[in-house]
């Protein structure tokens, strides 16, 4: 099964670079060994990270969340993209990991500049 995911810039640089060589994320997903990640590289909105949601400090030890003013998906995408195996998969609830998530070992299959 393929998933396709968003991967932030500083990460998608390191993976294609094949230093980092697992992927930390929510197990919502199935991820198993011999699935494929499609990894599309993003860069998250500088005013919410990402997150769609700002913190206002009104003033000090209190503190407004509202929503930034940039739509979905709260970045854009760059246009880079790779497709990377998953080799291994840790489950979470171990190790310090949550319960939710996991630990994948991937390596690069393929890249390209330009990703549809
Ligand atoms: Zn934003």
């Amino acid at each position: 099964m393929n998933h396709e995911l968003k991967i932030w810039s500083e990460y998608y640089k390191d993976i294609i670079s094949k230093i980092k060589r697992f992927e930390i994320r929510k197990y919502d997903r199935n991820f198993q060994v011999g699935d494929q990640l499609i990894l599309r590289e993003f860069e998250p909105c500088k005013e919410c990270n990402g997150g769609g949601k700002v913190v206002t400090s009104i003033t000090t030890g209190n503190e407004e969340i509202t929503e930034c003013d940039c739509k979905k998906p709260h970045g854009k995408y760059t246009g880079n993209g790779c497709v990377t195996s998953v080799d291994y998969v840790l489950n979470g609830g171990q190790f310090g990991i949550e319960k939710d998530y996991c630990v994948m070992s991937i390596t690069v299959v393929s890249s390209r500049k330009t990703y549809k």
